[in-house]
């Protein structure tokens, strides 16, 4: 067993054999405040030699907690709930900083985390064997659940606790091993703090590895024969790459990919809500969730009065370091995320579009900016832009709505807002998401719901209660004969 930690073990290292240990060659990078700019703490950054003895021992790892009862498991994730539970006001403070995010944000995080932990726990006990019918005399015969092995699970940087959590924790709970490879913007809250968690409940050395790195550490957990399921949160992009790299493999893959949703907003809905709604959907942090309202449809008899309470909700948030009071946006999380999103709004204004609020902003901040005058064609219509930029684009009839929201590679969320339920079921039902969510944000995320992507959002597997037992098992036919049995030979 580990012991724990002392405060900040965990600075400038990677968690390889249950321990807080350089990386191989000494190498680490520099986490910063997003707001400020200033250095946060440091990682160790995984070589692949790391990477590679991180693999092998969380296989043999793997084994020994496979094989331990359900109970002992459960607790492991029941203890590093409440770990994390009393550490809220730490990693809150660190969330804060490490992403650029409101508090607000954070703690949704954390009690997100924290919720996942419990279902998974609770999950520990649901794993069960079916009895099969079989024609062969004396035959018992059944389909078992079982785990993987070592699943290599690689985090994006938005919401890092609670996106490594919801994989790692049912992951674990099933009895697999993990390799987790976290952002290098968020390797801190991300991956190193989730260690120490972990290490304080108890986990047996080895059967959580954390790695932060970058794309090469990335590429070889994918190609590591000892990785059995690749878990890929991400751009759509990247995971396209992953996916062949597994596929070339044969190694299962799951993967959450990136959106460009749409929020529809019918002719009877109300404005008041269609407001709180779409700005919420469109601006909370900073647009850098693959759940945001990345599509604002209106149809017409609406269209003004939606633009006009989007733009003023957008001019009364205050825009600067999150960790100040009152702040409701904080910066973008790195140089390149802003000038692509500076750019694709320049274009799209050079090609007609109208800017009504906000579009500018002092380095990573920019402002909650409303735009209409969009076409189809536009980049800033067809592309995820990952910035709180809402384009509005009026259409007519509840057909052109229903078609121009499909009308996207993506199949992430979508929703409809309407004061007749009956309309906004039937629109619901024309959706090509994999979510669809009526009267309320696109941004909804519940642990015990089915949450992934169809087309280029994701393979259409899914996480969230039930699901996890699916993602992170497989089915062994398993048979007893208790009579002879006769064959030719
Ligand atoms: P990204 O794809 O650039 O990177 C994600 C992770 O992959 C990082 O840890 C990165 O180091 C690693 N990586 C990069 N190249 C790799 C490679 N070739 N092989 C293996 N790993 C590699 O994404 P990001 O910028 O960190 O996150 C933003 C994206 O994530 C957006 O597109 C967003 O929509 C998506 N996202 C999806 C979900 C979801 O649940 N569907 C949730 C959050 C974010």
């Amino acid at each position: 067993m580990p012991t724990p930690s002392t405060p900040r073990a965990w600075d400038g290292a990677l968690f390889v054999g249950g321990a807080f240990v350089p990386a191989e060659n000494g190498r680490t990078s520099t986490v910063l405040d997003k707001a400020r700019q200033e250095p946060l703490g440091r990682a160790g950054w995984a070589s692949p030699a790391d990477l590679d003895r991180a693999a092998r021992e969380a296989a043999v790892a793997g084994r020994a907690w496979a094989a331990a009862d359900f109970g002992v498991r459960a607790d492991v994730l029941r203890e590093a709930a409440a770990r994390l539970r009393a550490r809220a006001g730490e990693f809150a403070d660190l969330i804060v900083r490490e992403t650029g995010s409101i508090r607000g944000k954070a703690e949704y995080e954390i009690a997100g985390a924290v919720e996942e932990l419990h279902q998974a726990a609770a999950l520990a006990g649901h794993i069960r064997a079916e009895t099969l019918p079989t024609r062969a005399p004396g035959r018992e015969s059944v389909a078992q659940r079982v785990p993987l092995g070592v699943v290599g699970v690689i985090t994006p940087w938005n919401f890092p606790l609670v996106l490594a959590m919801r994989v790692l924790a049912p992951a674990l709970a099933v009895g697999n091993a993990v390799v987790l490879k976290p952002s290098p913007h968020t390797p801190l809250s991300g991956g190193l703090l989730i260690a120490d968690v972990f290490a304080e409940a108890g986990l047996p050395a080895g059967v959580l590895q954390v790695v932060p790195g970058g794309q090469d550490s990335g590429e070889a957990l994918t190609a590591h024969p000892d990785i059995a399921m690749v878990h890929f949160t991400g751009s759509s992009a990247v995971g396209r790459t992953i996916a062949r790299e597994a596929g070339e493999r044969l190694k299962k893959v799951s993967l959450e990919l990136g959106g460009n949703n749409a929020l529809i907003v019918l002719d009877d809905a109300d404005l008041d809500q269609a407001g709180q709604i779409g700005a919420w959907s469109a601006f909370h942090y900073q647009g850098q969730t693959c759940i945001t309202a990345g599509r604002h449809i209106v149809q017409r008899p609406v269209f003004d009065a939606y633009v006009a309470d989007l733009a003023a909700r957008a001019a009364r948030i205050t825009v600067g370091d999150p960790a100040r009071d009152g702040v409701g946006l904080g910066p973008m999380i790195s140089a390149e995320q802003r000038e692509r999103a500076r750019k694709l709004l320049a274009e799209a204004v050079a090609e007609g579009a109208t800017v009504v609020e906000g579009g500018d902003g002092d380095g990573l901040f920019h402002r909650p900016t409303v735009v209409t005058g969009v076409t189809r064609d536009m980049a800033l219509w067809t592309e995820e832009i990952f910035a709180p930029i809402a384009p509005v684009l009026a259409v007519d009839t509840d057909a052109e709505a229903l078609a121009v929201a499909n009308d996207t590679p993506y199949g992430l969320v979508d929703a409809v807002l309407t004061s007749d339920l009956a309309r906004g079921r039937r629109l619901a039902a024309g959706l090509g998401s994999a979510m669809v969510h009526i009267n309320d944000s696109t941004c909804l995320d519940e642990p015990q719901a089915p949450f992934g992507g169809l087309a280029a959002s994701g393979l259409g597997g899914r996480s969230g209660g039930e699901s996890n037992l699916h993602e992170f098992t497989q089915l062994r036919w398993f048979t007893v004969q208790s009579t002879p049995v006769h064959y030719p030979y």
